[in-house]
């Protein structure tokens, strides 16, 4: 799940879960680098039916810190006052092999709207006010489609879309801006 983690949400994510990991998949040793999950997240996930046991404590290491710092350019005190380094922040749970425990052969258990919002996002991502999207190999949809026009349309999403979920993120995590 690549700090990334990820979306499945229309065919190309079903094919995608059949023939690989996904973006729902993290090399193992890797889990610190798993995207936070905030409570709003957790709730909306939980009355959707995830357990306790899908989710882990995370500490908020050097590493998971400058990742996010990387992902919010220019933010770093910000994202250092959010995620201190003696402190800990919720992560999706993985298996043992890296997948996440609500991976189902066809995709996420999860309805889309009650899934957390950076795997809605995923592969795309909002930088200097733009769209753009992560070149993640392993993406099915990616591999279908020829550019960000023709992603955004194999996901189902649209630019409006990706920008909305990217806000949404944002406050959820704490990066409250001015819209
Ligand atoms: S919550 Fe769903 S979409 Fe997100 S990583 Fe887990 S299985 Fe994938
Ligand atoms: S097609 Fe892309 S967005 Fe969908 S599950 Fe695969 S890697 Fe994730």
């Amino acid at each position: 799940m690549n700090f990334a983690a990820p979306a499945p949400a229309g065919d190309a994510c079903s094919r995608c879960a059949q023939s690989s990991g996904t973006c729902c998949t993290l090399s193992p040793g890797s889990e610190e680098f798993c995207f936070p999950l905030s409570g709003s997240e957790r709730t909306a996930m939980q009355a959707a039916g995830a357990t306790p046991e899908m989710f882990s404590s995370q500490a908020n290491t050097a590493g998971f810190v400058d990742n996010l710092c990387r992902l919010f350019p220019g933010e770093g005190e910000k994202v250092r006052a959010l995620f201190p380094t003696e402190g800990f922040h919720d992560r999706l749970a993985v298996s043992l092999t890296g997948e996440c425990l609500l991976l189902g052969p066809r995709g996420c258990s999860l309805p889309r709207e009650a899934r957390p919002l950076y795997c809605r996002l995923f592969p795309f991502w909002i930088r200097a006010g733009r769209q753009m999207y992560f070149e993640f190999k392993e993406c099915q949809a990616l591999r279908e489609s020829r550019g960000g026009g023709g992603l955004l349309k194999r996901l189902g999403m649209t630019e409006t879309g990706v920008f909305d979920l990217y806000h949404r993120l944002r406050e959820a995590w704490g990066l409250t801006e001015r819209r």
